[in-house]
């Protein structure tokens, strides 16, 4: 099914990732229409509707659903249940949703799947995370298995003594343990997928984080990530595949000695894809309208000989002055408001020639 240019689309979640996919919208001839807790929501500052209302809100997701043509999410820390309202209408599916917004769940999905990820065990109680170290030995790691995001929600354990802590520092909360991985890089696969199977991948971008958040996304990736790239394309093709996957889909890797080992699965445009928005044809956000609305793909080719992603974290926005100041560099600040410690208040975009 074709939805037209002029029709709505509605987006549950208005971050900066809803700000950007609203642009695309809009660059498309779409109106978006916003659903977000927030009254100052970023997505909302550029889009046609705006309902101001809980994610569990059953009346204002009734009536989103009466009045737009599709709806898709930008985040995975939404309740699955209400969004089923959405019926046919919401792409990608709750299912993805399901899957991915639970670690656990996502861990035993990717090995289904043929995906390598680190030994991990669930853990329930505080038992656990001994056995866990006993088992897999150190260092593991702890995540909460639902809403952890940016390192949140995720705590270390790197010698015996320290389990209790650690237990502890997560809020005693239903988890997973999983082996620290010893990588030399990190990376990801980016992908669309069409309701009939169609899909395209962008060049795998190589990440560096810092304290758990996203800091520079660069493509192309060094030889020695590129090497893994074909592996991993094929296994988050799988994944797409056994969710049935429609829009961007996205694969977090560690590059080990082994091969590429899946970190997360993120059912929706990514930070690390937000390079694509100048230094690809057609950016994540535009393939994501593109896919769900039933258009033919975009080319994903690079526009240049590659690009550089920084995000601006907290006060880094503060800067802006001197961004905008250098000619070849593209600013995106996102209409957040305060800058607090670890927030994403924009990134800036370098395309190289
Ligand atoms: P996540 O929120 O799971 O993406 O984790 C945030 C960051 O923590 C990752 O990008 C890695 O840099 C690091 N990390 C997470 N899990 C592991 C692991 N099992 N082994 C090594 N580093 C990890």
């Amino acid at each position: 099914m074709i939805v037209a240019p002029g029709s709505t689309i509605g987006i549950i979640g208005g971050g900066q990732l809803g700000r950007m996919l609203a642009l695309a919208g809009a660059q498309l001839g779409y109106k978006c229409h916003i659903l977000d807790p927030n009254p100052i929501a970023a997505a909302a500052q550029v889009s046609a509707h705006f309902t101001c209302a809980a994610y569990d809100d059953l009346g204002a997701l009734r009536e989103m659903a009466d009045s737009v043509d599709v709806a898709t999410y930008e985040f995975e820390n939404l309740p699955v249940g209400p969004l089923e309202i959405l019926g046919d209408k919401l792409n990608p599916s709750t299912r993805s949703l399901e899957i991915a917004q639970d670690r656990a769940r996502e861990k035993a999905f990717i090995e289904k799947c043929g995906g390598r990820v680190a030994s991990w065990r669930q853990i329930g109680a505080a038992g656990d995370v001994a056995s866990a170290v006993a088992e897999l030995g150190c260092p593991i790691v702890l995540k909460t298995r639902r809403w952890g995001y940016d390192g949140k929600g995720q705590a270390w354990v790197r010698a015996d003594g320290e389990t209790a802590n650690a237990w502890s520092a997560i809020g005693e909360e239903a988890s997973i343990a999983e082996a620290g991985v010893d990588f030399f890089a990190e990376f990801s696969v980016i992908l669309a997928r069409w309701t009939d199977g169609r899909h395209c991948f962008w060049d795998s971008a190589q990440n560096e984080h810092g304290g758990g958040i996203l800091r520079r996304s660069t493509v192309p990736s060094s030889a020695e990530v590129a090497l893994q790239i074909a592996e991993a394309r094929e296994a988050a093709l799988r994944i797409a595949e056994a969710l049935g996957h429609v829009g961007v889909l996205t694969v977090e890797f560690f590059a080990s000695r082994d091969g590429p080992v899946v970190n997360e699965i993120a059912p929706r445009v990514h930070n690390s894809g937000h390079w694509t928005i100048e230094g690809a044809v057609t950016s994540q956000f535009e393939q994501h309208v593109r896919a769900i609305c039933g258009l033919p793909p975009g080319s994903t080719d690079l526009v240049g000989s590659g690009a550089v992603m920084d995000n601006l974290i907290g006060d880094e926005v503060h800067g802006w002055a001197d961004l905008v100041a250098q000619p070849d560099l593209h600013v995106h600040i996102y209409g957040k408001g305060e800058a607090r410690p670890g927030r994403k208040m924009g990134h800036v975009t370098r395309v190289t020639r």
